[in-house]
């Protein structure tokens, strides 16, 4: 269907996997960019798309074009690189576009805020600057307020009018009187300037040198290096060099609030605007922090994964530390990889970008061995401390009480004698997992999840991990109504309650997310740790994460063994990481750190050399292993979850699903089979994992099954999505 007027494609948010045409309203400007925002109408409301292009063509007849009721925007909110790479997105994880730009901006610009800073001022009005100034005679701050304003024509805002002495009463009297009146104007932006570098005396290793002069103008570098060798000062410099040239950096991270210190170096460093991005930000806050990136304000702009959406007006270079960690993938809604994508983003606008991690992802170590990333490696730390020694202790045949061996309490003791302070790690929050009757063997499971209830010591309550879902502590089995109840297995408060009958006297802090609820108890811990007094410091991966604590000699590892029974592929690489990182924790300041692992398995031969042979071995291996399975990176996999209220109707339509015909031989499907956890917060979980060695095959597939699936009336009952590069499989 033809029309005279060219078309906009505007991207509207909806649950739809497409655009949407229009007629462009009324006098529109001809150079309206993609990138702006309409107001447009859609069923029976109003709502704010994205222009994401003109069409001359539309499936829709002409006759029902709706128009657009108004462009929002002079000009773009998206650079043509960031709405280049949210298309890219849709089209990748097959997810709506109109969902994938909303997710894309402050929720803010999708309400209709404007994309500048704008502030408020007050003018003359023309009746104001005409009127006679005598009539004021007997108001003379009315006058005086008046003269001011009608000599400066972009008038003032409210904070330097009472800086000049001018009550907001006198203010609201001269706009009764129709001589003042309010104004929004974009705000001027004063691009930032680097003056001031404080390098704290650093002098880089011949390594450091090393990597910083490999990085160029463009292109990916996967910086391997062990915690504590240095990749944060890389950054540093690698930024100073852009920043000197007026340019802006992107740093990515996979948790802000866990690092505080990670942020101040960032800012005590260079005298330019850092900004940061995270979810504990209200929605102003983070609408101007998104503005001061996307203007040119800020000189650096940090944040967690969705961040790797904020416009830059001058992007020189993307940083994406602890490149491995889970967290940079959405778990939900839009699942993209903000590291995958940021080194996309990297390529569109033609800037370098820096991967970093102790322990890199087997996917990144790939493209590095392959050349697809320039490898850049650390092997020591600048700093005279000793490398961490690993050690196992052997739990076979050996008596453990809530966790503890002989050994273990032996070790703990000595490093507390020396003066030291201890970590300790089990990644299960929580008084114990498991509450048990011995009579009948029934367990304290959650009604609405297959899954176990978790004590938890305050309030003697019992709590799903999963949904949230709390109970009192029961006195008698639900089932033979026995009364001798027994809580099995090991969470934080419980070493955290055996440590203190073990070393009495001895300071124990526990950090998790329970712990950690209240604001400012995360800090004044770290600050307690940094005072560098003996004690115990017990947590779940809270503490495993960028944090450097420099008295800590020992670190403990409670429990690994639950990689080994895992069925997920990655359970291994992610066990590797883990150890890893909590060992880089330790060993700082002169003191060598020492690193125990519990284990029935001390012989598990990729546990072993791990230790032996370091991270980069293990991940060789690791990766060999995977080939030889066709596992990713060696595969491409996409995993279809669906989920219903009925216990079968989200297997059916997942069998439906899979019944279609393959549009290649290349495509293996596995599935439809029920999730690992078949039943979470009321839902009946299946999936279906779609994949192939070749990415082009893959998404042609999927791309058909979306099809079918659209016009199912099974998926209409059901609630599913797609999982394009899944962390997790269940
Ligand atoms: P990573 O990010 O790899 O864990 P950092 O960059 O945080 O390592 O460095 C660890 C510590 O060593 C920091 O306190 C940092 O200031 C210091 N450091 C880094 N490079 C040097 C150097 N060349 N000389 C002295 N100290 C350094
Ligand atoms: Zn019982
Ligand atoms: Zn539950």
């Amino acid at each position: 269907m033809h029309s005279s007027e060219r078309l906009l494609e505007i991207a509207v948010p909806t649950p739809l996997r497409r655009s949407f045409h229009y007629l462009p309203p009324d006098e529109l400007p001809a150079d309206t960019k993609p990138g702006c925002r309409f107001q447009v109408p859609f069923g029976s409301k109003s709502l704010i798309g994205i222009l994401i292009g003109y069409t001359e063509e539309s499936n829709t007849p002409l006759e029902k074009l709706r128009r657009a009721e108004k462009l929002l925007d002079p000009k773009p909110i998206l650079p043509e690189a960031i709405l280049k790479l949210c298309l890219w997105s849709a089209d990748y994880y097959h997810h709506p576009v109109g969902d994938v730009l909303a997710s894309a901006i402050p929720v803010l610009l999708r309400k209709g805020k404007p994309g500048q800073q704008v502030s408020h001022r007050l003018v003359a009005t023309k009746k104001g600057k005409e009127t006679d100034q005598s009539s004021l005679q007997r108001a003379p701050q009315q006058k005086a307020a008046l003269t001011l304003l009608v000599r400066q024509m972009n008038g003032y805002d409210r904070k330097q009018l009472k800086a000049a002495g001018i009550s907001s009463a006198t203010i609201q009297a001269l706009i009764r009187k129709g001589l003042v009146r309010r104004q929004e104007m974009t705000a001027p932006v004063t691009a930032f300037s680097l003056n001031k570098v404080n390098s704290e005396n650093i002098i880089l290793s011949s390594e450091q040198e090393v990597a910083l002069n490999s990085i160029g103008d463009h292109g990916t570098w996967l910086i391997q290096g062990i915690t504590g060798s240095g990749k944060t000062e890389i950054y540093l410099r690698a930024i100073e060099k852009i920043l000197r040239k007026n340019f802006q950096a992107l740093v990515l991270v996979p948790e802000i609030g866990l690092t505080p210190q990670t942020v101040q170096r960032f800012s005590n460093r260079f005298d330019v605007p850092v900004v940061l991005l995270h979810s504990g930000l209200t929605n102003q806050e983070r609408l101007t922090a998104w503005q001061m990136a996307s203007s040119g304000q800020a000189g650096i702009v940090i944040g967690t994964r969705s961040a790797v959406f904020t416009p830059l007006a001058r992007p020189g270079m993307i940083v994406v530390d602890e490149e491995h960690d889970a967290s940079l993938k959405q778990h939900d809604g839009f699942r993209y990889s903000a590291r995958d994508l940021a080194v996309l983003r990297g390529q569109f606008e033609h800037i370098p970008v820096l991967l970093g991690s102790a322990t890199p992802s087997l996917e990144s170590l790939n493209n590095a061995w392959t050349g697809k990333y320039t490898s850049v490696q650390l092997r020591h730390r600048p700093v005279d401390i000793a490398k961490e020694s690993y050690q196992i202790i052997n739990l076979r045949n050996r008596e453990t009480r809530d966790g503890f061996s002989k050994p273990l309490i032996r070790l703990i003791e000595q490093h507390l004698q020396s003066g030291s302070q201890v970590l300790v790690f089990l990644n299960r929050r929580g008084f114990a997992p498991v509450l048990h009757c011995p009579e009948c063997h029934w367990t304290a499971n959650c009604h609405r999840c297959d899954a176990r209830m978790t004590f938890h010591l305050p309030g003697q309550r019992l709590l799903c991990h999963h949904c949230g879902n709390e109970n009192p502590m029961p006195q008698y089995c639900e089932q033979c109504h026995a009364g001798n109840l027994l809580l099995l297995g090991i969470g934080t408060q419980k070493i955290e309650d055996r440590l203190k009958i073990l070393f009495p006297g001895v300071r124990v802090l526990r950090i998790d997310r329970d712990s950690t609820r209240r604001k400012g108890s995360l800090a004044s811990m770290l600050a307690e740790l940094a005072s560098g007094e003996p004690l115990i410091l017990v947590g779940t991966q809270m503490i495993a994460k960028g944090h450097h604590f420099s008295e800590v000699t020992l670190s403990v590892i409670v429990d690994i063994d639950s990689s080994f029974y895992s069925t997920d592929f990655k359970a291994m690489e992610r066990m590797g990481q883990l150890i890893l990182q909590v060992g880089g924790r330790s060993g700082r300041s002169g003191k060598a750190g020492n690193v125990v692992i519990q284990s029935h398995f001390p012989d598990q031969p990729v546990l072993k050399q791990l230790i032996k042979e370091g991270y980069t071995q293990f991940a060789r291996n690791l990766l060999q292993e995977r080939r030889d399975n066709n596992l990713p990176p060696f595969c491409h996999q996409a995993l279809v979850r669906a989920e219903s209220k009925s216990r079968t109707r989200a297997l059916e339509f997942l069998e439906e699903l899979s019944a279609t015909e393959r549009s290649s031989p290349r495509v293996d499907l596995l599935g439809p089979v029920p999730s690992t956890m078949e039943k979470r917060e009321g839902f009946y979980r299946a999936q279906l994992l779609f994949s192939s060695t070749s990415r082009r095959i893959l998404h042609a597939e999927l791309d058909l099954r979306i099809k079918f699936a659209e016009n199912s009336k099974l998926a209409r009952k059901v609630r599913w999505s797609i999982d394009v590069d899944p962390v997790d499989l269940y």
